[in-house]
């Protein structure tokens, strides 16, 4: 099934209408708009062009029959087409440089058979991923500039191809969006923005009742991870760890200390996004270590 980029919604919310029911478990392409909604379209169009309100459109949300609070849903991630052109800006105060960037300049960079031409003597792989995937929350709706416990614009570059995501459901359905797809950026999305593009996302999606957890996390490559978002870096990396501890606790059994020490040994903090009104950081580990506990992804 196919879903298309006009239906999209800019609040992660209970109450949107959906825009598809399915049973799981399915196969969907998502059509996404990229994250200024087609409104960046050349380098002169700097922030003052910038319509705050039409940031990060989602497209969706999507209902999944029978889904209902405190189930997990897998979504395998099987494709990420990128549009070229992309575009990245920057704008003065944001950003880790932020301080320095005393203009906002745009770039347009345009990419042909997974190549990205930064000039003419500097071409680059493609390293697609999503920005914004995530399900309604509990409460009240968020916007979808913000990342959180529902998923949501996490900014994290393991969401990309052959990976796989999980997702805590809040709510009766799930109610499934996803959109700001990023043609590269790397950890933090530090100087702002990622290569911001539109697309489309071939998915997955099953349900996963055997597992706990009540955050994002993430499968990609050879490690699983924590999707953790706090107000502040220090506040995210804890989270992180506090959830992939808990997470291990929950899945395996293993009392805190002895998933503590797991994670102090072979656990990984990393950073995803440092731009975004919230922070978001994980933290990783081998997926063989989770398998000779026993817990299956
Ligand atoms: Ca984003
Ligand atoms: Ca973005």
């Amino acid at each position: 099934m196919r879903i298309e980029k006009d239906k999209y919604i800019n609040v992660m919310d209970k109450n949107n209408t959906p825009v598809a029911y399915c049973d799981l478990p399915v196969a969907l392409i998502f059509e996404t708009q990229d994250c200024f909604s087609g409104t960046i379209k050349s380098e002169t169009d700097t922030v003052e062009k910038l319509d705050y309100s039409v940031l990060n459109p989602a497209t969706g949300p999507v209902y999944f029959n029978g889904v209902r609070p405190g189930d997990v849903i897998e979504i395998k991630i099987k494709r990420i087409s990128c549009d070229s052109p992309g575009c990245t800006m920057c704008v003065p105060t944001e950003g880790l440089l932020g301080d320095l960037v005393k203009k906002s300049v745009t770039k347009i960079y345009h990419f042909e058979n997974n190549i990205l031409t930064l000039s003419d003597d500097l071409k680059l792989k493609l390293e697609p991923m999503v920005g914004v995937m995530g399900l309604a929350p509990k409460d009240e709706g968020i916007g979808t500039v913000i990342p959180g416990d529902h998923g949501g614009n996490m900014d994290t570059t393991l969401l990309r191809e052959s990976s796989t995501l999980y997702l805590p459901v809040f709510v009766e359905g799930g109610l499934l969006a996803m959109g700001d797809l990023h043609a590269a950026m790397g950890d933090g999305e530090s100087f702002y923005t990622g290569l911001e593009v539109s697309g489309e996302v071939e998915i997955e999606v099953d349900l996963r009742r055997d597992l706990k957890m009540d955050i994002p996390f993430v499968k990609c490559e050879d490690k699983f991870a924590s999707i953790a978002t706090a107000k502040d870096v220090d506040g995210a990396l804890k989270k992180a760890m506090e959830k992939l501890v808990k997470f291990i606790s929950d899945n395996n059994g293993m009392d805190f200390y002895d998933a503590g020490f797991l994670c102090g040994l072979y656990g990984n903090l990393e950073i995803s996004q440092v731009v975004d009104p919230l922070k978001t950081a994980r933290m990783s580990i081998k997926t063989e270590i989770l398998e000779k506990l026993g817990i299956c992804l």
